[in-house]
């Protein structure tokens, strides 16, 4: 999410929430933060939306994919179901997103992203989440990554995106970092770093469940990295639904249309 929108996003949002009647009631969340068989893991933006863009390299859509194709085989490892909202390059609307989290049976919901802001020294990680039941969750992802040697801790917040909004499930939306910063942004176009980001929110998850000390690193730690700049092969079985207008990334303000 780009920082500099963020002014606009909160107006543009608080507009829109206020016609909004699909937040899900309290009592219909669930509280599966500790009982959770399933993870939903949402690699952000994909196809059209790219998300936030550097010329120094690939989109953000690239590398969330990225960061969520090795989180999945990290929780998978981990005796995890997992679900991924995508697995190539291609655009998928929030609403249906939001859909495959709440479809999913005792599950939580883990959104990957990058940051972004004009102001180039910004950097550092932040995690959002809704539902009080995804608190601690979220806390536990932002502790693991602020373990990583250099990191800068820009806290856990709440916040209106769509998908942590709407989920019934405990749900979560992890910046890893700033691509508009020298040196996350370099940070991010390196395969072995981002097998340490997916590797700190895997060992988060695990212990969310399982305790502290339950996570072992998967011996495929070193598997192959998806970044490339030109688009991935269609590999989502899932037909995405088209966005009605006024729903899609380019004709909504980006920060609205990337979470
Ligand atoms: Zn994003």
């Amino acid at each position: 999410m780009p920082r500099s929108m963020w002014g606009k996003s909160i107006a543009l949002c608080a507009l829109f929430l206020a016609g909004c009647k699909t937040v899900p009631p309290p009592q219909q969340l669930k509280n599966t933060s500790h009982t959770f068989a399933s993870v939903v893991v949402d690699a952000g933006h994909g196809g059209r939306d790219s998300g936030a863009y550097r010329r120094s390299g690939p989109p953000e859509k690239v590398v969330t994919l990225d960061v969520a194709t090795r989180l999945s085989r990290k929780l998978r490892d981990s005796q995890f179901n997992v679900v991924m909202t995508r697995t190539g390059d291609v655009f998928i609307p929030l609403d249906t997103r939001v859909d495959i989290e709440n479809s999913t049976p005792n599950s939580i919901f883990v959104s990957i992203h990058f940051n972004d802001s004009r102001r180039r020294g910004v950097k550092g990680f932040e995690t959002y989440y809704h539902s009080p039941y995804a608190a601690e969750l979220a806390q536990n992802i932002q502790n693991r990554l602020c373990s990583l040697k250099g990191a800068v801790n820009r806290g856990v917040h709440t916040a209106d995106f769509r998908v942590v909004r709407k989920a019934l499930y405990p749900a979560v939306l992890v910046e890893c970092g700033y691509l508009s910063n020298r040196s996350e942004g370099r940070e991010a176009r390196n395969g072995e770093y981002r097998e340490l980001l997916a590797d700190k929110i895997a060992q988060a998850i695990v212990e969310q469940r399982h305790g502290l000390g339950a996570y072992q690193a998967p011996a495929t730690a070193t598997a192959p990295a998806v970044v490339n700049q030109e688009p991935q092969p269609q590999q989502q079985k899932r037909k995405p639904v088209l966005a009605p207008p006024g729903e899609g990334p380019g004709l909504a303000p980006p920060t609205l249309s990337g979470h």
